[in-house]
């Protein structure tokens, strides 16, 4: 969904109520502004954690999916990363440009104003928390969803699905148009939750650290993952998601917490990954995936996505029994 990395320690001109903090801590001129350079620390702390969580994460989750790998994919591996490292490069470009300012002026202008959903009901701030946490989650969800329905968005959110396998170096390849959207949603997201910046920030953590897990090639045990799967989205969940059978695309969208997919029915976990071929038919040719194709993909006249160049439409042949629909398989 093109959400990438809000610097945290960009707040440091923002008013220091909007951190929920001890205005005393805060060197303020006589018009009140806060002082630069004034910054709180823990802000600044919190921002570089989430880098240095984002960065380790990345390296390990690489070096993992290497030697425990769920699914097998003979999509050159170099290429991919050439591909997806440019795409991923020109999302955060437009990420810093856009959507970060976006976010946090939408930020700003929340905090000054009780406006949005967490003000709704008369809540300690821990539920408070907890609520514009889990708001923020769902907000994705739908975000997501919107990426998959309406076609504009969707020539630019196919960027990321075709690529020809699935591994950690697909959690950023997101085509730049969609970053720039993205933009507009958290804008929105942001004013009408109205969370505290450390809701925020805190969500922001788990989104990319969670956004990197998902998208890994990792093989975990399956009762392990059955059991962590009950709390967020997982390799073999979202490895479904990435199909390219057009059901099962279009379904597992959560990005943190899988519940939003049981409560509106778009849950799909009984296909086996060594079954699962990855990508969009309409896009699975290798010359489908050079840097050049996927960036100008957009902006050319749309194929049909889901008919293979042969002519072929891929199909789940054996679903798997009904009932195991919200149980994951091997
Ligand atoms: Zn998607």
């Amino acid at each position: 969904m093109g959400s990438l990395p809000v610097d945290a320690s960009a707040k440091a001109g923002a008013p220091a109520h909007e951190f929920g903090f001890d205005h005393e801590l805060h060197a303020r001129d006589a018009r009140g502004t806060l002082v630069a350079g004034s910054a709180p620390r823990w802000a600044m702390r919190l921002s570089l954690l989430t880098l240095v969580i984002v960065v380790g994460l990345l390296i390990v989750l690489f070096v993992l999916e290497r030697r425990f790998p769920l699914r097998h994919s003979r999509a050159a591996l170099l290429a991919r990363l050439f591909v997806n490292g440019c795409v991923s490069l020109l999302a955060f470009v437009v990420a810093a440009l856009v959507v970060r300012p976006a976010a946090l002026h939408a930020l700003d202008w929340a905090a000054e104003r009780p406006f949005g959903l967490v003000h709704l009901l008369r809540l300690p701030a821990w539920a408070q928390f907890v609520f514009g946490f889990l708001l923020l989650d769902l907000f994705f969800y739908y975000w997501h969803r919107l990426n998959h329905q309406v076609p504009l968005l969707w020539r630019f959110h196919n960027v990321h699905h075709i690529d020809p396998a699935l591994d950690v170096s697909t959690g950023f390849r997101f085509h730049f148009g969609e970053v720039f959207f993205s933009a507009l949603f958290r804008v929105v997201q942001v004013s009408a939750i109205g969370m505290s910046f450390a809701t925020f920030a805190a969500y922001e953590l788990v989104f990319q650290a969670n956004t990197l897990f998902h998208h890994s090639n990792l093989r975990l045990p399956l009762r392990l993952e059955r059991w962590l799967n009950k709390a967020i989205v997982t390799p073999r969940m979202h490895g479904i998601h990435h199909s390219q059978v057009r059901h099962e695309t279009n379904s597992n969208y959560g990005v943190v917490f899988p519940w939003w997919d049981r409560i509106h029915r778009t849950l799909g976990l009984n296909v086996p990954q060594s079954t699962i071929e990855i990508g969009i038919a309409g896009y699975s040719l290798p010359a489908d995936n050079t840097l050049w194709s996927t960036v100008a993909l957009p902006f050319s006249r749309q194929r049909d996505y889901w008919r293979k160049p042969d002519g072929s439409i891929p199909e789940r042949r054996d679903p798997g029994p009904p009932n195991r629909r919200h149980e994951l398989a091997e």
